[in-house]
């Protein structure tokens, strides 16, 4: 997909406004993108790549050309909202290491680009943008085809390909600004989202639940790690060796996560859905295929039903192999759709 095309794709998107109601309310899924990620720009050989994201939208485009989704333009990330996880000296680290033309960010394995900070508040944005139109009834399903992922990056520390732990400002933002007491984000990539884990580890406002697969990077997500105080059991983490797929990680999302919302009850769900998890990523050894991420997407909405009004967000992290990325991430929104 060229350039174009994505900013044709999200321009006729823009005019769904000018549509009846009826045929908005028939595309009950809302997927949110902004051509401005694209402007985070890795070197030419790095997986990261806007290719991701122009395979993604493609793919939403057939979707949205059948009528089974539509596709909404996002507001930015303000300052506020990133400051619901991030630290101000962060943030004025980020800004500053972009506008000083560093190549890599100074905390961690993060390719830069000049467009990287505009990217990286497109990708918090989407989330922002998508738990408001989930939390006032303007959709019950919403995805975030967003990069740079987030799920790498704590409060100070961007890594990982990380800069802004877009998930994590969605989740705070939900509290802050719809009240909502009880979040649980599911983590289906490959690597642990210590990021996550580590923003939410007191927090107690959010199940925090990770599959991924061990040993692999970052090397954090081990069993023992549990969170502490009033986000004591609220971290769930199940690493799996390489080579696990279906039998492992569904079984872990039945037998652990189901009855853990159970008890926990979420007023909101989101996925932090990486899909370097699927068999034949060139950055993992799991071996997820896209029927299995169907599954998984059912489990998941299958528990937003039970609790939370159905409401579910779910957030692109990984995925590295583009064809995989497009067929996973079709599987993935067939099910968000039924
Ligand atoms: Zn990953």
């Amino acid at each position: 997909m060229t350039r174009r095309d994505f900013l044709e794709t999200a321009t006729a998107v823009l005019s769904l406004g000018g549509l009846s109601s009826a045929s908005v309310a028939a595309a009950n899924v809302q997927v949110f993108s902004d051509p401005a990620m694209l402007r985070h720009e890795p070197p030419d050989d790095h997986p990261e790549s806007p290719k991701r994201l122009e395979t993604v939208m493609q793919t939403v485009r057939r979707f949205e050309t059948a009528g089974k989704v539509s596709v909404a333009a996002p507001r930015p990330a303000t300052d506020d909202d990133l400051l619901l996880v991030h630290s101000p000296e962060y943030l004025k680290k980020v800004r500053a290491e972009i506008a000083g033309g560093r190549r890599t960010l100074s905390t961690g394995d993060t390719e830069l680009s000049a467009g990287s900070f505009t990217a990286a508040a497109a990708a918090a944005g989407a989330v922002v943008s998508a738990v408001d139109a989930v939390m006032t009834g303007g959709t019950r399903t919403a995805f975030c085809a967003v990069r740079p992922p987030g799920h790498h990056a704590s409060q100070a520390r961007g890594m990982g390909f990380c800069i802004f732990n877009n998930i994590a400002v969605g989740a705070r933002y939900a509290r802050k600004k719809h009240g909502v007491e009880r979040v649980l984000i599911a983590d289906w990539d490959v690597h642990h989202g210590n990021g996550t884990q580590d923003v939410f580890w007191s927090d107690g406002s959010v199940l925090f639940f990770d599959i991924h697969q061990h040993p692999w990077y970052p090397g954090t997500g081990s069993p023992d790690e549990k969170g502490e105080g009033k986000g004591r059991g609220l971290i769930v983490n199940n690493p799996f060796p390489a080579g696990s797929g279906r039998t492992q990680i569904l079984g872990a999302f039945r037998n652990v996560l189901v009855p853990a919302a159970e008890r926990f009850k979420p007023q909101l769900v989101m996925i932090s859905a990486g899909f370097d998890s699927r068999a034949g990523d060139p950055l993992g050894r799991l071996t997820l295929t896209d029927r299995d991420f169907a599954e998984l997407t059912d489990l998941v909405v299958g528990i937003a039903r039970a609790h939370a009004g159905g409401r579910v967000v779910s957030v692109l992290e990984g995925g590295y192999a583009l064809d995989g990325l497009s067929g996973a991430v079709a599987s993935h929104l067939s099910r968000l759709i039924a």
